[in-house]
């Protein structure tokens, strides 16, 4: 392997800076080179390449966002897309892809190399936490923090003012984000799509919890269904408690930015590091993450199933603690 091209796609995620620093870093310590491809499969199909050494990832560690910039890409979905992103990797001589992405990124990277004979590894860059073949995703321990620190402040002003709180977290497929937060927020209730709590089951917690309570907090996750968003989910509580003052807060995009935690850091440059590793190694289709403190390989097809699955002791905590 001579020249890697990195990338980032998709949703962004803190940490995506420090992978793409690693990625750099590790190749020009092996004597390879690395190709920046600006804004994902979109800019491989335009030819978006810049050349990368050393000093262009200096003082981005600590950087959210991604400096070589995503983007989602219809056309890598046709053949022709595929096949035009080909050639210009080709073109620019690159003959390996890092791909740092979720579970789409690694679906079209799954496809692509198995129709052309270029050699691909992941990163898994997401803040959802929800690819299997890794404890945590690049950006999920800082978009979790992030969630933290804001539904520790809505926590005072409900306080101060006897409210209830229902706060919208992102996760369009998955709580993880909801569950971990509501833990560590002490929510009476989380709402998650893995888990069947449901308006009753919200219902009969806010009914039946302990009735001194001057504040309460239910998290629920971007994707949960129980009432079709936070929105709804308010609207139904407020109708069946008219006793409480109900208000809604949907934390949305600030949970993809900032600067990235230590662990998200340290993760980045672990894998970023692994996955040049790899390639050097013979791997491909494969997405490197970290499963108890130790480099995993895992093929593309198991890590995008989703099933990093909720643990129930995690859900009973919220209720039992919460109490
Ligand atoms: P996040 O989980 O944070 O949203 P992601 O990587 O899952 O990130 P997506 O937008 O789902 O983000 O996917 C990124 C890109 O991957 C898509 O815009 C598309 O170009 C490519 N992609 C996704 N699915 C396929 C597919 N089936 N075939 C080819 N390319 C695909």
């Amino acid at each position: 392997i001579k020249n890697i091209g990195v990338f980032t796609s998709g949703g962004d995620a803190p940490g995506m800076n420090a992978a793409i620093r690693a990625v750099v870093r590790a190749a020009m310590y092996y004597g390879i080179e690395v190709t920046g491809i600006r804004r994902g499969y979109d800019g491989m199909g335009k030819g978006e390449f810049v050349p990368m050494n050393r000093k262009s990832v200096s003082n981005i560690i600590q950087r959210g966002g991604t400096i070589l910039k995503t983007a989602r890409c219809d056309n890598f979905r046709t053949p022709e897309g595929r096949k035009n992103a080909y050639e210009q990797l080709v073109k620019h001589k690159v003959d390996a892809l890092v791909a740092i992405g979720g579970d789409g990124t690694f679906t079209g990277a799954k496809v692509f190399g198995n129709e052309f004979d270029i050699p691909v590894v992941g990163l898994p860059g997401t803040i959802d936490n929800d690819l299997v073949g890794t404890d945590f995703t690049i950006g999920y321990d800082t978009a979790i923090n992030t969630v933290v620190d804001a539904v520790d402040k809505i926590r005072d002003t409900a306080e101060s003012h006897d409210r209830l709180f229902i706060v919208e977290v992102m996760g369009r497929d998955s709580g993880l984000i909801a569950l971990r937060t509501g833990i560590a927020t002490g929510a009476e209730a989380i709402l998650i799509p893995e888990s069947k709590t449901g308006l009753e089951g919200l219902f009969n917690r806010l009914e039946f919890g302990r009735k001194d309570k001057t504040s309460r907090i239910v998290i629920v996750a971007e994707g949960d269904d129980t009432a079709g968003g936070a929105f709804e989910v308010g609207r139904l509580v407020q109708e069946k408690f008219p006793n409480y003052d109900t208000r809604i807060s949907i934390l949305g995009h600030i949970q993809r930015g900032g600067a990235p935690s230590c662990m998200d850091r340290v993760l980045a440059s672990r894998v970023g590091a692994a996955a040049v590793e790899a390639l050097r190694d013979g791997h491909r289709n494969e997405m490197i993450g970290l499963i108890n403190g130790e480099v995993a390989y895992t093929p593309f097809e198991h890590a995008i199933k989703h099933h990093q699955g909720i643990d129930p002791n995690m859900i009973k905590l919220v209720e039992m603690l919460s109490m």
